[in-house]
């Protein structure tokens, strides 16, 4: 009879610490660089396959622009356009800090704005768990992911997926509600050997087969049948060719343009640009366009005051005066930067198809053996939110367009 009553008053308390009627449900991310839409319907992957079976798939989760890894993981965290969260691409450049910002800065809190996910959770009292994701080890208004750890590419898929075991292993006092994992096989593969490659099909099943360690594991603790599981691509991927550079050159002379600067066209390695940005005096900004505007039917330039409303690169520090995107497939170079790969890329247009990325969501709160439309990816912050029952921060995304992913009642 005790043991019953202490039994209620621990769900009561359940019930009104979380405002539901369920304890919370653990939620697993799960970020797979460079998966595109199509990417298990041309290549086995059995496991992701039989979490689309059972849950929801959308044709198409349609990335922000450009069509890159930070800005499109950092968008998911945050639910917010790069004109908000201060991501505007792997690379960009502030003009007020006069600092360019690149991937290598992955802890500089300068350059991460707005509250990715985990931080509105840790600041509701909900503990967080990240083995990688982009802006995961940036402090923010004071707080961390409880547990972290800073992004090391040399880090084996089999360490990632034990070490979110190892998270959903603690006593539940400890225990982080949710927990991210990042695996980027797929997309350095495609990259190297191109899309539809037999490397790109090998790791596909790589990852697919650590994804399956991770759900067995899960099963075995116990969690899997509470456990909802969010599997989310940042961009998708199309084939390059060596014959199809724009060659910045052949239309002016950049050494000239002396104040220009182009976060994406500078540095090593970095001579070869799908979407190049440019930053500079207004005259000079003017030169480039004009050059430009006309030289190439594959090329495609925008002046800021020019910008659709869709591209949301207009963030007050950072946002580019002018926009070089060519057409998908193509790149622009300048003569004389060897060109040594990749085969394959992305930073196209994300209205391109081929630039949209995979979702796939599976357990107690999804729709099961759904297909939907095509969707944003920044509506997943509001998604998220909702699965860890917390209030989000304000975001830009629409918290209408989730509920076609829901089960009834969620
Ligand atoms: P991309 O050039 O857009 O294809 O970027 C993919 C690369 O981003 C991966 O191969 C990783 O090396 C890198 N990356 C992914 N996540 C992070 C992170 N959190 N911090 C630093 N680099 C990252
Ligand atoms: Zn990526
Ligand atoms: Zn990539």
């Amino acid at each position: 009879m005790t043991r019953h009553v202490l039994r209620l008053v621990a769900l009561l308390l359940v019930c009104l610490g979380t405002g539901s009627v369920q304890a919370r449900e653990p939620l697993l991310l799960i970020g797979i660089d460079g998966l595109r839409w199509d990417i298990i319907d041309r290549h086995p992957a059995p496991v992701l396959r039989a979490l689309a079976a059972g849950g929801v798939r959308s044709q198409g989760l349609v990335p922000v622009m450009p069509s890159k890894t930070f800005p499109n993981f950092y968008a998911i965290a945050t639910g917010l356009y790069p004109e908000h969260n201060g991501v505007l691409d792997n690379a960009s450049y502030d003009e007020v800090l006069d600092k360019s910002f690149r991937m290598s800065d992955q802890d500089d809190a300068r350059w991460f704005e707005g509250e990715p996910i985990w931080i509105t959770a840790e600041r509701q009292g909900v503990s967080t768990a990240t083995m990688f994701w982009v802006g995961s080890g940036v402090e923010n208004q004071g707080l961390r992911p409880r547990y972290w750890h800073p992004f090391d590419g040399s880090v084996s898929n089999a360490a990632r997926v034990r070490q979110v075991l190892d998270w959903f292993a603690l006593p539940q006092a400890e225990r982080p509600a949710f927990v991210s994992v990042y695996f980027e096989a797929i997309d350095t593969a495609s990259h190297e050997f191109g899309v539809d490659s037999p490397q790109e099909r090998e790791a596909v099943a790589a990852v697919d087969a650590s994804i399956g360690e991770m759900l067995a594991g899960l099963e075995a603790l116990g969690l899997r049948e509470q456990l909802n599981v969010m599997v989310v691509g940042d961009h998708g991927m199309t084939n390059l060719d060596a014959e199809r550079i724009v060659y910045l050159d052949d239309y002016l002379d950049v050494s000239t343009l002396s104040s220009l600067y182009s976060p994406q066209l500078s540095g090593e390695r970095q001579g070869n640009a799908v979407f190049a940005a440019w930053h500079g005096a207004p005259d000079q900004i003017e030169t480039l366009y004009q050059a430009l505007a006309l030289a190439h039917p594959a090329l495609s330039v925008f002046r800021q005051a020019q910008f659709p409303d869709w591209f949301h690169q207009g963030h007050p520090q950072r946002a580019p005066d002018l926009i070089l995107m060519p057409e998908p497939g193509w790149m622009v170079s300048k003569r004389g930067v060897p060109y040594g790969g990749p085969r394959a890329n992305h930073g196209f247009s994300p209205h391109e198809r081929d630039m949209h990325a995979s979702f796939i969501a599976n357990g107690p709160a999804f729709l099961a053996a759904q297909v939907v439309e095509p969707f944003e990816l920044v509506h997943l912050y509001n998604l998220m939110a909702r699965l860890l029952d917390i209030e989000p921060a304000p975001n830009d995304g629409d918290p209408a367009r989730i509920l076609p992913l829901l089960a009834p009642g969620r």
